[in-house]
C-alpha cells in the first residue's frame, strides 16, 4: 500500500462498477475506506444488482465513439491502457481476465451499407483513427473460423478490447475484503457533504463519494435509467476469440465470449426504466440474429436472461460533481468499463485536491444533474 501523508475517513456510496474501483485504489493510496451497499458484494441474480453486473464487459472505444462523440474514444484509448495495469495489482489474478484482440464487426451481404455507414461516421468523429482493417470473407474465416461463412465483409478493430468483468467485480470485492476496506452490505444510504444517512443514523466522514448509480436519483434530478437486456448461452460447439458485432439496419446485436463456453448476446437499449424480465421480442431478435451468426448457436443452451439499466444523463455522458465534503460520479451509461477508468483517475485527482485535470469534460460546476 503507498500510504499518504494524509489519509482520509473516506465513505463510498454503492458498490457497482465505480464504488468498488474508487474504494480500492483508494485504499492503496492509504485512505480508510468504509463502503455502503444497498443489496450485497457478490448478488445473485433474483435481486436488484449492479449494472456492472449485466454489462457484457466490452471496452469499445471506437464502436462507442461512433454513438457519442470523440471524447469518449480519448477516455477509451486511456482505458485500454489502465484496465491491464490496474488487473496486475489483483494478487489472485490467476486467470486472464482482459483481452485485447480487437472486435470484429459483419454484416449479411444485403446489409453491406450498414458497414460503410458505420466507417464513415467513425472517419467523421474520430479522423485521426486509422485503427481498423477492411476484411474479406476469408479474412474473417481466419480471425473467427467458427462464424458463418457467409458473411463476404468486416472490419477488425483493432483498438478494442473486453474484459471478464463478472469475475474481475468477483476478484474485485475479495481484494477489497483483503485491503481490510470496511464493507456493509444491505445498507441504503443517503448521501451529503461528509455524512451518510442510512436505517442507522447518521455518520460522519472527511469526505463521501456518492457512487449509486441509477440509486443516486433521488439527489440527480435529470439522470434516468436506460432499459438492456441480454441472454447467456453455452456452448462448446464454437469458439469466438473476440467481440463480434453483427450491423443491422434495425438492431445491433453483440456476441461477447466469457469463461467455461458462455457468451453473452445484447443488447436492448430501450428508453424505459422498467426492470421486468427480458420480453419475448427481445429474446427472439437476440437469439435469431445469433443463429444467424452462426448455425451451431442453435444447439446453445440459454443458461440466464438478465435485464438491467444503465444510469444516464440527457447527453449519455458520465458526469463529476464536486463540492467540499461530497463528489458525485455517475452516468456512465452503456460505457462503463470502458470510461471508469478516466471517471476514476479524474475523482482520485480530485481527492488529492491536484490541480492537473485530465479530462475537464468530465468536472460539472454545480450538482444540477
Ligand atoms: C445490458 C447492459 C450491457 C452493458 N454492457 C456494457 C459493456 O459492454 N461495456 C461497458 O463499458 N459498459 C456496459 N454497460 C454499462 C455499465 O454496466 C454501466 O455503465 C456501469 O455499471 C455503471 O457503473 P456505476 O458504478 O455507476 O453503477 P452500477 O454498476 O449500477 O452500481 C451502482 C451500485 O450502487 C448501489 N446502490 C444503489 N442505490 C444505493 C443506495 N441508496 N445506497 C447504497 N448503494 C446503492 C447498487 O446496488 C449498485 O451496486 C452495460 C449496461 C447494461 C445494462
Amino acid at each position: 500500500m503507498n500510504t499518504q501523508t494524509n489519509p482520509q475517513q473516506i465513505a463510498i456510496a454503492g458498490a457497482g462498477l465505480l464504488g468498488r474501483l474508487l474504494a480500492w485504489r483508494l485504499r492503496l493510496l492509504g485512505h480508510e475506506i468504509t463502503l455502503f451497499e444497498a443489496g450485497k458484494l457478490q448478488p445473485d441474480s433474483n435481486t436488484t444488482r449492479a449494472a456492472a453486473f449485466t454489462a457484457a464487459g466490452m471496452i469499445a472505444p471506437l464502436s462507442e465513439a461512433v454513438v457519442s462523440d470523440a471524447n469518449v474514444y480519448r477516455m477509451g484509448q486511456f482505458a485500454l491502457q489502465r484496465w491491464p495495469e490496474w488487473l496486475n495489482d489483483l494478487p489472485y489474478n490467476k486467470t486472464e481476465l482482459f483481452f485485447a484482440k480487437g472486435s470484429l464487426l459483419v454484416a449479411h451481404p444485403q446489409d453491406e451499407s450498414e458497414l460503410q455507414q458505420f466507417e464513415s461516421e467513425l472517419n467523421f468523429v474520430v479522423p485521426e483513427c486509422r485503427n481498423y482493417q477492411r476484411l474479406s470473407s476469408r479474412d474473417i474465416q481466419n480471425l473467427e473460423p467458427d462464424l458463418s461463412p457467409q458473411f463476404m465483409r468486416g472490419l477488425l478493430l483493432q483498438e478494442e478490447g473486453h474484459l471478464h468483468n463478472r469475475e474481475f467485480l468477483q476478484q474485485l470485492s475479495n481484494e477489497l475484503l483483503r485491503l481490510d476496506v470496511k464493507v456493509r452490505e444491505n445498507t441504503p444510504v443517503e448521501t451529503e457533504p461528509q455524512t451518510i444517512h442510512s436505517d442507522a443514523g447518521a455518520e460522519k466522514f472527511d469526505l463521501v463519494i456518492d457512487c449509486r448509480g441509477l440509486g443516486a436519483k433521488t439527489q440527480l434530478k435529470k439522470l434516468r435509467g436506460v432499459r438492456g437486456e441480454t441472454l447467456h448461452v453455452e456452448t462448446s460447439e464454437i469458439h469466438l476469440h473476440r467481440p463480434v458485432r453483427l450491423m443491422h439496419p434495425r438492431y445491433q446485436l453483440y456476441v461477447v465470449p466469457k469463461p467455461n463456453n458462455r457468451f453473452i448476446i445484447g443488447a436492448t437499449q430501450i428508453e424505459s426504466e422498467d426492470r421486468s424480465p427480458v420480453t419475448l421480442q427481445s429474446s427472439l431478435e437476440l437469439g435469431s440474429a445469433l443463429y444467424t451468426l452462426s448455425p451451431a448457436f442453435a444447439e446453445a443452451r440459454i443458461i440466464e436472461m438478465d435485464t438491467n439499466l444503465r444510469p444516464a444523463f440527457m447527453d449519455n455522458l458520465p458526469k463529476i460533481f464536486c463540492k467540499p465534503g461530497l463528489i458525485i460520479a455517475n452516468g456512465l451509461f452503456r460505457h462503463g468499463y470502458l470510461l471508469a477508468p478516466a471517471v476514476v483517475e479524474q475523482v482520485l485527482a480530485q481527492v488529492a485536491c491536484n490541480q492537473h485535470i485530465l479530462f475537464p469534460d468530465l468536472l460539472q460546476a454545480s450538482i444540477s444533474g
